[in-house]
C-alpha cells in the first residue's frame, strides 16, 4: 500500500474523495472510503469489514503497526501516516480505499 506521510499527528486529515474530516486532534467518524484507523501504541480504532481485524492485530504484534498496515493487500488503497515527528515514534495511520470510485485513468498534466 502506498503511503502519504504527514508531519503532524493531529491532522486535520480529510478524505480526498468525499472530504469527510477523519482526523482532527483525534479520530472522527470513518467515511465510506475508510479502511482502517489506528494509532501507534493505542491499537486499532476502526477496521472496515474488508479487513480481517484479528489477522491485522496479530500482524501488528509481530511486525509493528507501520509495517502491518503497509502490508494490507487491497488494490488501489492508500495509507496516510501522520507522524508526530522525530524522535517521537507516535503515529496515526489511516487507510483509504479508492476502488469503488469509477476512475478510468490518470490524466497527466502538461507543463508549459
Ligand atoms: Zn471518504
Amino acid at each position: 500500500m502506498d503511503t502519504i506521510m504527514i508531519d503532524s499527528m493531529d491532522g486535520p486529515l480529510y478524505c480526498p474523495f468525499c472530504a469527510a474530516l477523519l482526523v482532527d486532534e483525534g479520530f472522527q467518524d470513518p467515511c465510506p472510503h475508510t479502511l482502517f484507523m489506528c494509532v501507534e501504541e493505542g491499537g486499532i480504532e476502526y477496521c472496515s469489514p474488508e479487513i480481517d481485524a484479528e489477522e491485522l492485530e496479530e500482524k501488528i504484534d509481530s511486525d509493528g503497526m507501520d509495517r502491518a498496515t503497509d502490508d494490507i493487500n487491497i488494490k488501489k488503497a492508500i495509507k496516510f501516516a501522520l507522524y508526530e515527528g522525530a524522535p517521537s515514534s507516535m503515529a496515526v495511520y489511516v487507510g483509504i480505499k479508492t476502488d469503488d470510485l469509477p476512475i478510468k485513468k490518470v490524466k497527466k498534466s502538461k507543463k508549459k
